[in-house]
């Protein structure tokens, strides 16, 4: 039975965690007209689009998270 310390620790992680992704979704990219995707750069038809298709969203979140 894990006692009340060992709830409280896991519930403030899972705030943490929250936190961060929030912050995360926070730090939006501006879209400059061009694919964010530092592996493309490709020009892209709508200015308010940040990415030319969903493979370039997903090379960039890993670029992202790879720091
Ligand atoms: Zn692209």
């Amino acid at each position: 039975m894990a006692d009340f310390a060992d709830i409280a620790a896991d519930r403030q992680q899972q705030i943490n965690d929250t936190a961060l992704q929030a912050r995360r979704q926070v730090v939006k990219l501006q879209p400059t007209g061009e694919c964010r995707s530092p592996l493309c750069g490709l020009e892209l038809d709508n200015p308010k689009a940040l990415f030319c298709n969903s493979q370039c969203a997903l090379d960039h979140e890993k670029e992202m998270r790879r720091g």
